[in-house]
């Protein structure tokens, strides 16, 4: 089944309500879902970022969200969130780019703690755990085709906002910066 495209606004009102739904549950790290979408998103933009680096930042982990949610798990599946994040973006008109920085962002993850001992030591603990359910670090073949990959650079950088996105911080449930970066991206595509 081919699902109707949604219109930008019809996607920006589905965030808006996956993460009023399922934003509030904890990341695993003393943060919620929301806190850590908004700390990445604001990370890539304090990095002056394009808006499809900036929202792909913002919906890394919309995988997890879609896997709580009964309809998408319904459309979508369980686990896989990063493919899974890649396929819902997909689905809904985001440009390649944010598909794949979503669904690369496991891999980049495996690629650092394959290639850089510094990235590994600064891992959480939950971060360390859920990475012997990813695959464990990347091996040289891999290594070598995750660095073939012309969005390299930016998989590496959202991964290390997604590290740095953990700690407290401001005021980090207004979304609302995000949802229009995602209504300019969608009416453009
Ligand atoms: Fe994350």
């Amino acid at each position: 089944m081919t699902p109707t495209r949604l219109t930008p606004d019809e996607v920006v009102a589905e965030v808006q309500d996956l993460f009023s739904r399922h934003g509030g549950k904890n990341y695993g790290e003393d943060v919620t879902q929301l806190e850590h979408a908004v700390q990445v998103g604001l990370l890539a933009e304090a990095g002056g970022e394009p808006d499809e680096v900036v929202v792909a930042a913002f919906l890394h982990d919309i995988g997890h969200i879609c896997d709580s949610d009964a309809e998408m798990i319904g459309t979508y599946g369980r686990h896989c969130h990063d493919s899974n994040g890649g396929e819902w973006a997909r689905s809904r008109g985001f440009p390649e780019t944010v598909a794949r920085l979503i669904e690369n962002h496991v891999a980049a993850k495996r690629y650092l703690t394959a290639t850089d001992p510094a990235y590994s030591q600064r891992l959480s603990a939950a971060s360390k755990e859920t990475l012997l359910h990813q695959g464990g670090p990347m091996d040289a073949g891999e290594i070598a085709e995750f660095e073939r990959d012309e969005l390299h650079p930016l998989h590496i950088r959202l991964r290390h906002w997604d590290e740095a996105g953990k700690d407290d911080g401001a005021d980090l449930t207004d979304l609302s910066r995000f949802l229009e970066r995602i209504r300019t991206l969608l009416a453009r595509a």
